[in-house]
């Protein structure tokens, strides 16, 4: 296994800010000024941002005086460099000082029709460049219903696994239900801790049990202040990957604040 120089991910609590496609570099600077401000270092959490490609640079560097705050891309290419317009490799995420990168997430998935295939080769081509992996995994609506919850997070997880049995300790996962992605609606604590202890299950079965009481798995899907300790004092989560409320730097320092499970 390649030497993590950050040492193996933790669990218990990761609290993760996905902003999508908003904030440029000035906006991104701004943020962390007022963020910063609003939460002090502590070492009891790990804080992830995945800001826009464009904005990881200076992400980094107005984190630099807050090594407790990592830096991540929101999606890479598997190959290394060439005629791929728009793209950005790990490598480049690397140089940029991204730590971690956010892979298979729901639009990539639905919007942009990214496979379990493309998502497994992005695994191994973050890990390659020593970089740590958030897989993220996910039902819709008509999956859930139609009885197929299990099936499709099986396929998902196991595919993103493949990759990964060698550099498990820079493997983390996000269950962030697709119909709970930006809607407002939540999955209910229960039915997270059903959604990560069958993950759980799946990482012990691909690795061993040992290796998956390790892994982190992050729970997504309109978290906020007012649900988000409900949320992370359920079993198997150990942490929140937001979208919408990570926008706001009075919203994620709340939610950065949560408690964990003790
Ligand atoms: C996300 O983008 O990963 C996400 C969970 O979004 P939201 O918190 O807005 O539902």
């Amino acid at each position: 296994m390649p030497e993590n120089p950050r040492g193996a991910l933790r669990r218990t609590p990761v609290l993760a800010g996905n902003w999508k496609m908003n904030k440029g570099p000035l906006a991104t600077r701004s943020f962390f000024d007022d963020f910063c401000a609003r939460h002090g270092a502590r070492d009891d959490r790990s804080i992830w941002f995945f800001p826009p490609a464009i904005a990881v640079y200076t992400a980094v560097h107005a984190l630099r005086q807050r090594p407790d705050i990592d830096v991540g891309v929101q999606n890479i290419h598997w190959e290394r460099a060439g005629a791929f317009t728009g793209e950005t490799s790990a490598g480049m995420a690397a140089e940029a000082g991204a730590r971690i990168v956010l892979v298979g997430h729901s639009e990539r998935r639905h919007v942009f029709g990214e496979t379990d295939e493309q998502a497994a080769r992005k695994v191994a081509a973050a890990l390659a460049e020593d970089l740590d992996v958030l897989v993220c995994v996910g039902e819709t609506l008509e999956e859930r219903e139609g009885g197929r919850l299990e099936q499709v997070l099986a396929r998902q997880i196991d595919a993103a696994l493949g990759e990964a049995r060698d550099a498990m300790l820079r493997f983390a996962v996000a269950y962030e239900p697709v119909w709970a992605i930006g809607t407002g609606v939540n999955a209910t604590p229960a039915d997270a801790a059903a959604a990560h202890a069958f993950l759980r299950q799946r990482i012990a079965r691909a690795a061993n049990a040992t290796i998956a009481a390790e892994v982190p798995i992050l729970y997504g899907g309109s978290v906020t202040p007012d649900n988000a300790a409900d949320l992370l004092a359920a079993a198997d989560v150990d942490g929140l990957l937001v979208g919408g409320a990570s926008l706001k730097p009075d919203a994620f320092a709340a939610i950065a604040a949560t408690p964990g499970r003790g």
